[in-house]
C-alpha cells in the first residue's frame, strides 16, 4: 500500500492513458471510476488507503452496491451514496455530500464525497467518485472549538471568565438597542475575603470561591449568565428581566451563600457576599452599566456588607 508514492513517477513506456492513471496515485483524494454497467474500472492508491480495500480486489468487479459503504453517526450503513451514484448516472448531475465511510478494519472515516458523471456529448459513460479524508480537518475544528471554550472558561471554577462576560454584556447591549430587550447586570464580591484567606489559608479560600460560584449559579436560568470576573468577584447578567425580579434573584444569591458555607475539619466555614445590581438604561454603554453595578456594590460594602443595593 502507498508504495508507489515513495518513488518519483517513471513514465517509461507508458501511454498517455497509463501515465494519467499513474499520476492519480499521487493525489490525496480517493478516486474511482465506475462505468455504465457498474463495472469498477479504476481505483487509485488513496482510495485504497482511505477504505483499506486494494485495487486488485475491486477493479473489474461489477458493483451496483455502495462501494464506499457510507455510514451514519451510529455506524449504520446508509444508502444515500448509492443513490447519488445511481442518480448521477441517470441525470448526469454532479453531487457533493459529507458522509463517513467504513474502513475495512471497522473504523469510520469522515469524507467529502463528490460524484461526477463523465459524459461524451449527451451520453453518460460512467461516474467518477472523488473523496477526501476530512478527519484531520475535523480534528483541527474540534480542537479549535476546545481552545475557544478554554479561552472563555475560568480554570478554578469552570465558570465563564471575564472575557466572556464582557462579550456577553456587549451582545445583550446590542439586543437592547436593536430589539429593546432589557437586561440587568449584577456585581458580586465576597466580604472580608482577605481575612478569610489569612485565617484559613488560600486553599480553603479557593474552595469558598467555587462554592459561591456553584451556589449562585443555582439561582439563574439557562439564558442568564453567571461568571467569575476575577479574584473573589462575580458577575451575573439576566436578559429579559425586570427590576423586581432582579432584586429577588440577587437577594436569593446573597441568602444562599450566607447559608451554605464549606466544611473543614468538622467545622462549617461561612462567608457572605455583597451585591450591586442595575437594569440597563437608554443612555447606557457597556462600560457605564458595568460601572453602575460596581458602584452599587461599593454602596453595599459601605452600608455594612451582606446586602443587595439596586438602582
Ligand atoms: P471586602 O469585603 O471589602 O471585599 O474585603 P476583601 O478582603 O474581600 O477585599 P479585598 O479586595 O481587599 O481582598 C480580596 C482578596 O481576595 C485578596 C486576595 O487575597 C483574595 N483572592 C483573590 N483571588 C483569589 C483566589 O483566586 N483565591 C483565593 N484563595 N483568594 C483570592
Ligand atoms: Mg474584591
Ligand atoms: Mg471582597
Amino acid at each position: 500500500m502507498d508504495s508507489s508514492i515513495l518513488h518519483p513517477l517513471d513514465a517509461g513506456k507508458m501511454t498517455d492513458g497509463e501515465l494519467f492513471r499513474a499520476m492519480m496515485d499521487y493525489v490525496h483524494e480517493g478516486i474511482y471510476f465506475i462505468d455504465r454497467k457498474f463495472n469498477v474500472t479504476y481505483w487509485n492508491e488513496s482510495a485504497e488507503r482511505i477504505t483499506g480495500i486494494p485495487a486488485s480486489e475491486i477493479v473489474g468487479r461489477i458493483s451496483t452496491e455502495s462501494i464506499l459503504r457510507p455510514v451514519d453517526q451510529n455506524g449504520e450503513t446508509i444508502t444515500s451514496e448509492r443513490t447519488a451514484l445511481k442518480m448521477s448516472m441517470l441525470d448526469g448531475k454532479i453531487r457533493e455530500q459529507e458522509v463517513s465511510v467504513r474502513h475495512r478494519d471497522g473504523h469510520r472515516v469522515p469524507v467529502l464525497l463528490r460524484t461526477v458523471p463523465i459524459k461524451k456529448f449527451t451520453k453518460i459513460l460512467g461516474v467518477m467518485e472523488v473523496f477526501i479524508d476530512v478527519s484531520v480537518r475535523q480534528q483541527i475544528e474540534d480542537q479549535a472549538e476546545q481552545y475557544k471554550e478554554l479561552a472563555f472558561t475560568d480554570k478554578l471554577t469552570g465558570l465563564y471568565n471575564r472575557r466572556y462576560i464582557e462579550e456577553f454584556i456587549k451582545a445583550r447591549m446590542d439586543d437592547y438597542r436593536k430589539r429593546g430587550v432589557p437586561f440587568c447586570v449584577m456585581f458580586l464580591d465576597i466580604d472580608h475575603f482577605k481575612l478569610f484567606n489569612d485565617n484559613y489559608g488560600h486553599e480553603l479560600g479557593d474552595e469558598v470561591i467555587c462554592m459561591v460560584g456553584k451556589a449562585c449559579s443555582l439561582m439563574i436560568r439557562s439564558s442568564d449568565l453567571f461568571g467569575r470576573f476575577g479574584g473573589e468577584e462575580f458577575v451575573a447578567v439576566l436578559p429579559g428581566t425586570n427590576e423586581q425580579n432582579m432584586y429577588v434573584i440577587a437577594d436569593a444569591m446573597r441568602s444562599i451563600v450566607e447559608n451554605t458555607g464549606i466544611s473543614s475539619g468538622g467545622e462549617k466555614l461561612k462567608v457572605t457576599i455583597s451585591i450591586g445590581a442595575t437594569m440597563v438604561r437608554a443612555d447606557d454603554s457597556t462600560e457605564s452599566v458595568m460601572k453602575r453595578a460596581d458602584d452599587l456594590l461599593y454602596m453595599s460594602k459601605e452600608a455594612g456588607r451582606n446586602q443587595v443595593t439596586t438602582a
